[in-house]
Formats: C-alpha cells, sequence, structure tokens
C-alpha cells in the first residue's frame, strides 16, 4: 500500500482502537450452521469469505445465497445474459474454494441494481429458504453500506426473519465500508482544499460511528491464502476479461487499497441475536 503520511497514521490509530476494542467470537461459533445472504457474487468472499473457510473446516452446514444476479457490473461492454452466467459460474467456483458444495448454493437472480423494486417478492423467497434450513447463524451485509441491494438485502433478510420468528445470531459484514478514509487514502478518494478537508472530517466521523458497531471479530489470518484463491476465481471482478475496453476490477477502488482491506488478519461483524417480537436485540 503506498498511503500518504497522514494517511497512514490515521489508519495505523483507528486500526489500534479496532484491535482493542472488538471481541474475538468464540470458537464454538464456528461450527454454528449458517445461510449466507450476498447481493452479489463476490461480496460472501470480500466480506465473509475467510470466516467461511474456517466454518467448513469445523464442518459447520453453510448455505449461500445470491440474490441479484450480478449482472450489470460490466454491461456496458458485455451483455447481460452472458454476464449473468459468468458470474454464476464463478460463485460456484469460489464457493468450492471455500468449501460450500455446489448443491448449497441459491442464485434468486433479482436484477443487479434494482432489487428494492422487487423487495416483496425476494422477501417471501428469503423467508421460505429460512424457514427450510433454520440456521443458527444468518450472515448479511451491513446496514450501511451505500449500495441499495446491499441495503435492500440487509432489510430483506430482516424483515424475512421477523416474519418466520427464527432467532439466528445475526452476522453483519462490511463490504463497501472499507472504501472510506482512513482505510483507502484521502487522495484516491476526495478532491483537495477545504472541500476536501470537510470530506476528510465527514468520512472519519461516519467511520467512527460504524466502528462503534462492528464489535466483533474472527481471526482468518490463517486462511487468507485460500480467500485470495476464492477471490480469484471472480476473473470478471479481479481481471479484464476483454483487453482495451473500459474493465474497472476491484483492484482499480481506492488504487488496491480497498482490496487490500479484505485481507487483514481478522473479518470484523456486528453481531446480534434475533428476538421474535422485537426485531433486533
Ligand atoms: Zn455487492
Amino acid at each position: 500500500m503506498n498511503k500518504s503520511y497522514l494517511t497512514n497514521q490515521a489508519y495505523r490509530l483507528v486500526r489500534y482502537f479496532v484491535e482493542r476494542s472488538v471481541q474475538e467470537l468464540p470458537e464454538e461459533e464456528l461450527g454454528r450452521s449458517a445461510v449466507v445472504f450476498a447481493p452479489h457474487p463476490d461480496d460472501e468472499t470480500l466480506g465473509c469469505g475467510g470466516t467461511l473457510i474456517r466454518k467448513r473446516k469445523a464442518q459447520a452446514r453453510v448455505d449461500m445465497v445470491f440474490v441479484t444476479d450480478g449482472a450489470r457490473s460490466h454491461d456496458k461492454v458485455v451483455s447481460a445474459e452472458l454476464l449473468r452466467t459468468i458470474r454464476k459460474n464463478e460463485a460456484i467456483s469460489a464457493g468450492r474454494v471455500l468449501g460450500i458444495e455446489e448443491n448449497r448454493i441459491m442464485f434468486l437472480n433479482f436484477p443487479d441494481g434494482q432489487l428494492y423494486l422487487r423487495a416483496v417478492e425476494a422477501e417471501i423467497q428469503v423467508e421460505e429458504i429460512l424457514q427450510r434450513l433454520k440456521p443458527e447463524q444468518v450472515f448479511i451485509p451491513c446496514f450501511h453500506e451505500n449500495i441499495s441491494d446491499h441495503l435492500a438485502v440487509n432489510r430483506i433478510v430482516l424483515a424475512a426473519l421477523e416474519n418466520c420468528g427464527l432467532c439466528p445470531v445475526v452476522y453483519e459484514y462490511p463490504v463497501w465500508f472499507w472504501n472510506h478514509w482512513p482505510w483507502v487514502s484521502q487522495s484516491a478518494r476526495l478532491g483537495c482544499g477545504t472541500f476536501r478537508r470537510i470530506r476528510v472530517s465527514l468520512s472519519a466521523n461516519y467511520q467512527m460511528n460504524l466502528l462503534r458497531r462492528f464489535r466483533s471479530s474472527i481471526f482468518v489470518g490463517d486462511v487468507l491464502d485460500i480467500k485470495r484463491r476464492a477471490l480469484e476465481e471472480y476473473r470478471s471482478q479481479m481481471t479484464r476479461l476483454i483487453p482495451d475496453v473500459p474493465w474497472p476490477t476491484l483492484s482499480d477502488v481506492g488504487e488496491g487499497e480497498f482490496l487490500e482491506c479484505f485481507f487483514q488478519q481478522w473479518e470484523l461483524f456486528y453481531c446480534y441475536r434475533m428476538t421474535p417480537s422485537q426485531g433486533e436485540a
């Protein structure tokens, strides 16, 4: 990483705060059954891939649900139909590396970027899955991701859990949370002058507010090489499938600093148990 001096200092300070305030979840949690909801193929590997690898090593039953088809990530240069097939195959390959068999992976195929328009329909399908599998844990994207599909999945799954009266432990995982200063350099994200200073302070405030919620961590330092291999299966997101056309990759975000955030020693979660009548506890 090539962070500026200020960013580096802030990064180290926040990281110090995080490492001292989060609590590592007890080992026995890894063996519990789980359903993982990903808005797009790759969110599960980015946000909680290391945890899923450790859970599978602990023989936990893990089911994955991809809610949208991810068909709009490069739709200016590839047809949505082809992209849908590519991303589905990549998700199955990544699942294999994570240790999750193909028959435990579901694709709901809602349209990428427009899940909020089909929320009621999605909620019914999610409820049916939860009723059938009755997981002890549910993984969803965190409540404040600024990406509409991520926010929609969070709300849909929580509403479905309330409807069916199940009380699993919910693990909200961050993805686009990491695309903020100080995790990525201000130079990569923000403008200059006074405007930059205002945005830096807003960004820092936003990050600290969110960090207060992420109190649980799972150590993934010993499985990072497997997580990296799983992510590499998402070739459409990690490499330029077609040269000489605009093809953004995850490495382009924050000049590579964003991607590196997913290879820290721990994965962070906002963790709570659902209660049947009151929603989150
Ligand atoms: Zn996503």
